[in-house]
């Protein structure tokens, strides 16, 4: 390769042409489709979404001399951006849904992950999105209760999005190879979700309950409630159970519960 990836900006870039031509199978992209492709380095991925042919095709990569050999090879098939992809406003980025793929630096997909769970209209402003973690994330974003993995990030995913891990990736397909395993979920947001007057009432109530996963449940209840007797009590718990053993349903009556009771 004739330049020096960036390593911070978590330049691998994955080469199995196999794996892409998988990754972009999973999209399902149809003519109708709006995809935007975020990180798209130095397009492996970008080359085989523009063989299906969507509807329209928007890529945001922040390094500017990516971004000036992407638009020289791409020059008609896509609207390229060359922007920090946190910085986007989501909210009038596009009028129709957008699917969307990535292959990020980890950390960027976690944080992205955590901002869309974040919008009111997220299955309103999006259809799919598929995108690459870190195994270990991965795995806790679609864990089950009642496991080592199961978490604030499999809760707050749980509530607005369904998602399922594809396959994991080894660090050999990539250039340079990183240093862990990656893994593709993919996440449908729902149309129905739990109610919240503000999402900070879940996330505040997980981070409570989350900072000390081993200990048992009255001590976050304590801290969370005036009368933790009648929280437990109303929704059945047992104050013998550990975070890890509460199905996401109860977090959120849980979290609904603080909400009424702080506002
Ligand atoms: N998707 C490509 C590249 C992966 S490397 C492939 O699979 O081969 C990650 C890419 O994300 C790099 O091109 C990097 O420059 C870009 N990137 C990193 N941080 C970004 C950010 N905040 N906004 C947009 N692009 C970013």
């Amino acid at each position: 390769m004739n330049f020096f990836p960036k390593k911070s900006l978590g330049q691998n870039f994955l080469l199995n042409k196999k794996i892409i031509k998988e990754i972009v199978k999973v999209g399902n992209i149809t003519n109708k489709d709006i995809v935007i492709e975020i990180g798209p380095g130095t397009g492996n991925l970008t080359e085989e979404i523009v063989k299906k042919k969507p509807y329209k095709f928007f890529a945001i990569e922040k390094d500017e001399n990516l971004f000036l050999k992407l638009k020289q090879k791409f020059i008609k098939d896509i609207h390229l951006i060359n922007e920090d992809i946190l910085k986007i406003d989501w909210n009038n980025f596009s009028n129709k849904k957008l699917l969307v793929f990535g292959n990020l630096p980890y950390n960027i997909s976690a944080k992205l992950l955590i901002d869309w769970i974040r919008l009111n209209n997220l299955n309103i402003l999006f259809s799919k999105f598929i995108l690459m973690f870190q195994k270990e994330v991965a795995e806790r974003v679609v864990a089950k209760v009642n496991t080592k993995q199961y978490g604030r990030l499999t809760i707050l995913t749980n509530w607005k999005m369904n998602a399922q891990k594809i396959f994991d990736i080894d660090p050999d397909n990539f250039y340079p190879k990183p240093k862990v395993k990656s893994s593709l979920v993919i996440f449908e947001p729902k149309d129905d979700f739990f109610n919240f007057n503000n999402s900070k009432n879940l996330e505040k109530v997980t981070d409570i309950f989350f900072q000390n996963k081993r200990k048992m449940i009255k001590k976050p209840l304590n801290i969370l409630f005036k009368n933790p007797e009648r929280v437990i009590k109303k929704f059945g718990l047992d104050i013998n159970s550990r975070p890890q053993n509460i199905d996401p349903l109860t977090f959120f009556k849980i979290s609904k519960e603080y909400e009424l009771e702080n506002n």
